[in-house]
């Protein structure tokens, strides 16, 4: 065999080869269609944050090779606001690491904490790269499906399902928070039941929480690493991208106790080193905005759920009114459809709308097959007009 004859794509990656997000973004492109499909608001975030980066920039802070872990001044607002918000005490220098997104977090993660053989529990449907990254990492993936509850109000964890997917191969679970794409945010019974498990069969757990403060509703966002025996055992990942709508920015950070914070280091400084100089300085101010500018930011991304799962509703889709997150999962079998690829291929065409099968987020894709999610982080002129061509599929 030749070296080009065998595929370039490497056996841990062929699974991986294209995106959904790709193609369904084009198809936005080529159709002219709504792209609620990918993730990311169509308006930036705060002025001043914005121009605390061209500040930044035009005093020379950043623009060479920033240290290793982050630049101090926003490690130090990473510790200041999760001593601010949960109580939890982080030392600056040992315990926080400076990361290019939540992305680079999540594989630097567990490419350091994993060894080829071992397993990871994590909450099915899944943020897409997790399971890239478990495969990069030789690990093999174990996925606890969310299900509907039965009156169909939220995405539900089956905790013992949970407890019977670990086994002695287990080495860590892997949660989000509120979850990307069902829109839960787990209870304060889920967590609680989650951190027993971790502290029973000595489990290392990675909590993916970039939307921490995208909770609506009198919902509450519960840091697993406050619960009782998890400070030690878990690494919490963060992002700016999300809470400051800076999605190009890519500054994330996990914080943890100081060996997995060391052990997390080793793997980050072989990929990335460091990244988005600049733009830590500025995020190390927007952390410290004052708490009106986070409670106007959830109001205004509930305003936007509002307004596109009244329109949700309205075509004839089942809503799943997410507690947490800027997406909607819906069920189109109110729709009389059934197959979440073939109806998402079909909609820009039908109505000028792009959405994402949550099929794409599952191992098992059968039982995501009737959930299409809806991204709501776009302006309220780009929902409404969304929602009124969604309501040609009742027609
Ligand atoms: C968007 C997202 C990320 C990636 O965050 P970045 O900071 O942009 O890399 C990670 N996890 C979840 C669940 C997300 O939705």
């Amino acid at each position: 065999m030749t070296s080009t004859a065998r595929p370039f794509l490497n056996r841990r990656l062929a699974e991986f080869g294209t995106t959904i997000f790709a193609e369904m973004s084009a198809l936005a492109a080529a159709t002219g269609a709504i792209n609620l499909g990918q993730g990311f608001p169509d308006t930036d975030g705060p002025e001043e944050i914005r121009e605390a980066a061209v500040r930044a920039l035009r005093d020379g802070r950043g623009n060479q090779y920033p240290p290793g872990p982050g630049v101090p001044e926003l490690r130090t607002a990473i510790a200041g606001h999760q001593l601010r918000r949960y109580g939890l005490s982080f030392d600056p220098d040992t315990e926080v690491l400076v990361t290019a997104g939540a992305t680079e977090a999540i594989a630097a993660t567990l490419l350091a904490l994993l060894e080829p053989g071992d397993e990871v529990v994590a909450l099915e449907p899944y943020y897409d790269s997790y399971a890239a990254c478990i495969a990069m990492a030789g690990a093999t993936r174990v996925p606890v499906t969310l299900r509907p509850d039965p009156g169909q109000a939220r995405f539900r964890l089956d905790l013992d399902e949970l407890r019977a997917a670990v086994t002695g191969r287990t080495r860590l679970l892997l949660i989000n928070t509120p979850h990307n794409p069902t829109g839960t945010v787990l209870t304060h019974e889920e967590l609680t039941a989650i951190a027993e498990l971790a502290v029973e069969r000595d489990l290392l757990v990675v909590t993916d929480e970039v939307y921490e403060h995208l909770v609506f509703d009198g919902a509450e966002h519960v840091p697993l690493a406050t619960l009782p025996g998890m400070r030690e055992r878990t690494v919490t990942i963060g992002s700016a991208g999300k809470t400051f709508s800076f999605t190009g920015w890519k500054v994330g950070w996990i914080t943890a106790a100081p060996g997995l914070v060391t052990a997390v280091r080793s793997a980050k400084q072989f990929l990335t080193y460091v990244a988005s100089g600049p733009f830590q300085y500025a995020v190390a101010e927007a952390l410290r905005l004052p708490d009106s500018y986070f409670e106007e930011f959830r109001a205004d991304m509930r305003a936007k759920r509002e307004l596109l799962a009244g329109g949700l509703e309205q075509a004839g889709f089942t809503v799943f009114r997410p507690a947490g997150t800027y997406f909607i999962t819906t069920d189109i079998r109110s729709l009389g459809e059934s197959d979440g690829f073939a109806f998402c291929r079909a909609l820009p065409e039908r109505c000028g709308v792009v959405a994402i099968p949550n099929a794409v987020f599952y191992d098992h894709r059968e039982q995501g097959a009737p959930f299409v999610r809806f991204a709501f982080c776009k302006r309220a002129s780009v929902l409404e007009e969304a929602a009124s061509r969604l309501k040609g599929l009742a027609a």
